[in-house]
């Protein structure tokens, strides 16, 4: 088992987690609730395990050549208009972050102070990095939690260090 750590201060981040050959297909919004009556699409990971994700994945946004392209599947695009043009906007942020399920991070970070997001459920993570290591305070992951986009927490490659436990 590995824990993902805190690269600036070495704060533990994710509870043991085992790591996945790849990463799943994100699966379609099944418009279960949660128990308290917020509704989420189904995670992209399960709870105790990660997954490296080797496409671009969050902000910066950069428009699509292709006008019919699109890409709900991948946190974060979702069909995302582009307000200058007729396209779609596409992810130019990070490659292989480490996906894992919001709930194996829960108490480990805290919310990024420079984000107030607004989804219908949670915060689409598209402005940027919207978690910070609740330790120190640096930036580490993207919470992609509304409900109409894959539910994960995506770690910035750079933020993190993986430990065997
Ligand atoms: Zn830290």
């Amino acid at each position: 088992m590995n824990v993902l750590m805190c690269a600036a201060c070495g704060a533990r981040l994710t509870e043991p987690l085992r790591v996945l050959p790849e990463l799943p297909p994100c699966p379609e919004f099944d418009g279960r609730k949660n128990p308290d009556g917020s509704r989420h699409a189904p995670p992209t990971v399960p709870l105790g395990t990660y997954a490296v994700d080797p496409e671009p994945c969050g902000a910066p946004y950069v428009p699509h050549p292709d006008p019919d392209w699109c890409d709900a599947a991948h946190p974060g695009n979702g069909c995302m208009g582009d307000p200058d043009g007729q396209g779609f906007l596409m992810s130019a942020g990070p490659r292989d972050t480490l996906v894992v399920h919001p709930e194996d991070a829960r108490g480990y970070l805290s919310g990024n102070p420079a984000f107030q997001e607004i989804g219908c459920c949670g915060p689409p993570g598209r402005e940027g990095p919207n978690m910070v290591c609740a330790g120190c305070g640096a930036v580490v992951a993207t919470l992609f939690a509304d409900c109409s986009a894959p539910y994960a927490t995506h770690f910035l490659p750079d933020a993190v260090r993986v430990a065997a436990v």
